[in-house]
């Protein structure tokens, strides 16, 4: 989608700092981070939010996950943990309409959320 900025970002139109890349997903820091440790992983492909996945984004959906837990192991958070977070929509807060799980490590997170 052309005004969307996580696509620009999947397509190198806009600058981010990139921790990996696997065939459909592309994994970054969050330019505002909420821990020690935020990462956003994104699917290449535009889907505004977990609402929009259906049963032809299955391997994608996999993919997302399986990219966030490489990630979270490549920046050392495994051990100590992390969260993984999608908004979805209003209530949720979710801001920018392309799909994304956050990954946040670095310090212990409260639950419930806020
Ligand atoms: P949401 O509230 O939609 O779940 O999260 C959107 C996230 O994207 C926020 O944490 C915000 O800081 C991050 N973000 C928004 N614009 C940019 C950007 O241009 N670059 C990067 N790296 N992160 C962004
Ligand atoms: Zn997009």
């Amino acid at each position: 989608m052309s005004d969307c900025i996580f696509c620009k970002i999947a397509a190198g139109d806009i600058p981010a700092r990139r921790v990996l890349e696997t065939e459909n997903c592309v994994v970054f820091h969050d330019i505002s981070p909420a821990a020690p440790l935020h990462l956003l992983v994104i699917p290449k492909q535009h889907l505004a939010s977990a609402d929009a996945l259906r049963e032809e984004h299955q391997a994608l959906a996999g993919e997302l996950l399986l990219a966030a837990a490489e990630a979270a192991r490549q920046e050392g958070a495994t051990e100590s943990g992390y969260r993984l977070v999608m908004n979805t929509g209003h209530n949720a807060g979710q801001e920018v309409m392309h799909i994304h799980l956050h990954v946040l490590g670095g310090r212990s997170f409260k639950w419930p959320p806020g």
